[in-house]
């Protein structure tokens, strides 16, 4: 079998290694131009929940993307008076969750591709693909090459093509409501919790941070907006004026921030109809994108990269292998899309069991990499 994956973001060079583990041949695609210089900005930083963390175990691609981050041990949450409502520490269940900005999460994942030989190839735009007799799939790139697979595995993310190959009428992402901003702070008078994370519960926003290895505030921001606006860079002062009603440290933390905020409007897809077409499906974001709010995203498309090789591995006949593991992922990533589906700011959920499958925290899942996968 030889699957064409597009998309180097997370889920992508995690399916790639993945299958790679399963002795499955891959390659992959990726539309941004190069190695270097890739961070569009997208979830700035993000948290790796234990999850997370316990499927990139099972392809035994945790170790970098461990010394690439920091853990937090801690979280305190505080009220907009400034009264400190909760101090709780993380990691007693489970592995605490970790820091790390998005880019150096994918380059962690990329880099490992690259040692196990896997081709990922920059600069290859996927712009459409269709399936021969034989059931071998061509994609086209906007450079006008093209590359023939038995599966093409979309990991292109919120705004996927596949998804859209596999069903015109895929519903578009939807705007939850919030504006995320992501920034980094170096006044020593923004110096946030160096061990954990302090959350703020504004008056009008929510606000998070944590203090990186580099000695800065890493922040965040939620803060509701009726309308999206594009995706980009904002401006640190407009940004701040969501908690200058609020007596906590998150608008002097903003207005200290050196280098760019980076801007996100908050989309989801809660239910995608269909995941796949038998020779091409969508993993990650490009199925099933949850709210940042939820701080799931990432840890859920490692998951689902590891448990399709799985199926690719153990079931022969690739339709039937997709069919497998759509039935054992759907239920799991919608119930955490909808946690966050409601434009509010939730209660921060990484260091609690919030329960997502029956019986099951989020947290908890854990993918045992020799059990087998059957229809
Ligand atoms: C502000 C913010 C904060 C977040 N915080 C968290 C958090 O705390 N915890 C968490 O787990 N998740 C978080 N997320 C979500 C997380 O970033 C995503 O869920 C995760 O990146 C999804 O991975 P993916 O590989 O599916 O998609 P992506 O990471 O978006 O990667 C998709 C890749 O496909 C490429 N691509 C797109 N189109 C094409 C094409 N036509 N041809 C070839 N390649 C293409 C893109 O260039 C990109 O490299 C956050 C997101 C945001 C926006």
């Amino acid at each position: 079998m030889n699957v064409l994956i597009t998309g180097a973001g997370i889920a992508g060079p995690a399916a790639a290694l993945a299958l790679s583990k399963a002795g499955i041949t891959c390659e992959v695609a990726e539309a941004r131009p190069g190695d270097d210089g890739d961070d569009d900005g997208t979830g700035a930083f993000l948290t790796l929940t234990a999850n997370g963390q316990d499927a990139l175990h099972a392809i035994d691609a945790d170790q970098p993307v461990l010394d690439a981050s920091f853990p937090a041990r801690r979280l305190r949450i505080f009220s907009p008076d400034g009264r400190q409502l909760a101090d709780a520490p993380l990691g007693h269940d489970h592995p605490c969750p970790r820091t790390i900005t998005r880019a150096a999460l994918s380059r962690a994942l990329r880099r490992q591709a690259a040692d196990h030989g896997i081709p990922v190839r920059h600069g290859k735009r996927l712009v459409t693909a269709g399936t021969g007799p034989g059931g071998t799939v061509t994609a086209t790139f906007a450079d006008g090459t093209q590359a023939s697979a038995d599966l093409l595995i979309g990991a292109d993310g919120i705004h996927s093509p596949v998804r859209t190959l596999i069903d015109p009428g895929a519903p578009a992402p939807r705007y939850t409501g919030l504006l995320i901003a992501c920034g980094y702070a170096s006044h020593p008078a923004a110096q946030a919790s160096a061990d954990g994370y302090d959350m703020y519960y504004g008056n009008k926003a929510f606000f998070g941070c944590t203090t990186g290895p580099d000695q800065r505030t890493w922040w965040f921001a939620r803060i509701p907006q009726p309308e999206p606006a594009a995706t980009g860079t904002g401006d640190p002062d407009q940004i701040a004026r969501a908690y200058d009603d609020d007596a906590t440290p998150a608008a002097a933390i903003i207005r200290h921030t050196r280098g760019p905020v980076t801007t996100t409007s908050a989309r989801d897809i809660a239910c995608l109809p269909r995941w796949s077409n038998g020779a091409m499906i969508v993993i990650g974001d490009a199925a099933h994108a949850a709210s940042p709010s939820t701080t799931q995203g990432a840890s859920l498309a490692i998951e689902d990269a590891v448990i399709l090789a799985q199926c690719l591995r153990d079931i022969p006949a690739i339709p039937g292998a997709l069919t497998a593991f759509e039935q054992l992922r759907r239920d799991r990533v919608e119930r955490v899309a909808r946690s966050g589906a409601s434009g509010e700011n939730p209660v921060p959920s990484m260091g609690r069991p919030r329960k997502a499958d029956a019986g099951e925290s989020v947290f908890a899942h854990h993918i045992d990499w020799s059990a087998t996968r059957r229809p």
